[in-house]
């Protein structure tokens, strides 16, 4: 892969951490931008990135005026935005007969008005240098559904609408944008969930395991790659067989 400049949302988090490696070990400079995070937070992070070309910068990705600011900090800095993965999560499950209004606004606002937000502040430099590279985490609980998520699948089958429509908007300026759609991986966001409920999900896995964030990253990487221009308005699914289809 070429040096490029790559901002990733959520990086403190379990796949964030391993995306920004992923892509800085492929030769790219890292944006690691995520909610301000203690030092404690920050110095483990940092511990891992030796060698690496990683910065950490604060960001609420669900403030659209605080995503201008970082993207037009980094192309003044750097000359360029050309990678923006839009990993940044949360959940807050229920059923949607006790879905709190301010449940179904969380998620909505940290995945889709995220994305927005980013997306909106680098496309115009993406389009104006005919490069681009834009990657949304998505889920396979976007493409399924899953009980207690209605808030999470409708933003994450909202986010792959996102990527299908900006990737016809931009796909004549060399700018590919894309969604994947990981299974279950080991992160903090699975580790808080109920450990027989994980155990059974992992059970239906026909690869026989839970994912593990390397096996994201590399999809992401594979996706912001040069050669990777063909492939735009794609989803793809990460998940060790548990959902297929074409
Ligand atoms: P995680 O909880 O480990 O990390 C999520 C990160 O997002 C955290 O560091 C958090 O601080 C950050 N974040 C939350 N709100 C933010 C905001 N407003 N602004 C900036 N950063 C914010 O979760 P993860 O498992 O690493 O998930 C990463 C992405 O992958 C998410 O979009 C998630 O929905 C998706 N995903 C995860 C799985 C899985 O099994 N872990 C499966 C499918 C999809």
């Amino acid at each position: 892969m070429a040096r490029r400049i790559a901002l990733v949302t959520g990086a403190l988090g379990g796949l964030g951490q391993e995306i920004c490696r992923t892509l800085a070990r492929a030769g790219c400079a890292v944006i690691a931008a995520d909610l301000p995070a203690d030092d404690a937070r920050r110095a483990d992070f940092a511990a891992g990135n030796a060698g690496l070309e990683i910065a950490y910068a604060p960001l609420d990705v669900t403030d659209h005026a605080q995503c201008g600011a970082l993207v037009n900090e980094v192309q003044a800095r750097h000359g360029a935005l050309d990678i923006l993965v839009n990993n940044a999560g949360i959940t807050r499950d229920a059923t949607l007969r006790k879905m709190e209004i301010a449940q179904w606004d969380a998620v909505l606002r940290v995945h889709l008005d995220g994305a927005f937000n980013l997306c909106r502040h680098a496309i115009e430099g993406m389009q104006a240098r005919g490069f681009g590279r834009i990657v949304n985490i998505s889920s396979i609980s976007g493409q399924t559904g899953n009980f207690g998520q209605t808030n999470y699948a409708a933003a994450k089958a909202g986010l792959h609408g996102l990527t299908m429509s900006l990737a016809r908007e931009v796909a004549a300026k060399g700018v590919t944008v894309n969604s994947i759609s990981p299974g279950y991986v080991e992160t903090p966001m699975t580790r808080a969930m109920p450990a027989e409920v994980r155990d059974r999900i992992v059970a239906t896995v026909p690869a026989g395991r839970i994912g593990q964030p390397g096996d994201i990253a590399r999809a992401v990487a594979f996706l912001a790659d040069d050669a990777a221009g063909y492939i735009t308005g794609a989803n793809l699914p990460v998940n060790g067989g548990l959902l297929m289809g074409f």
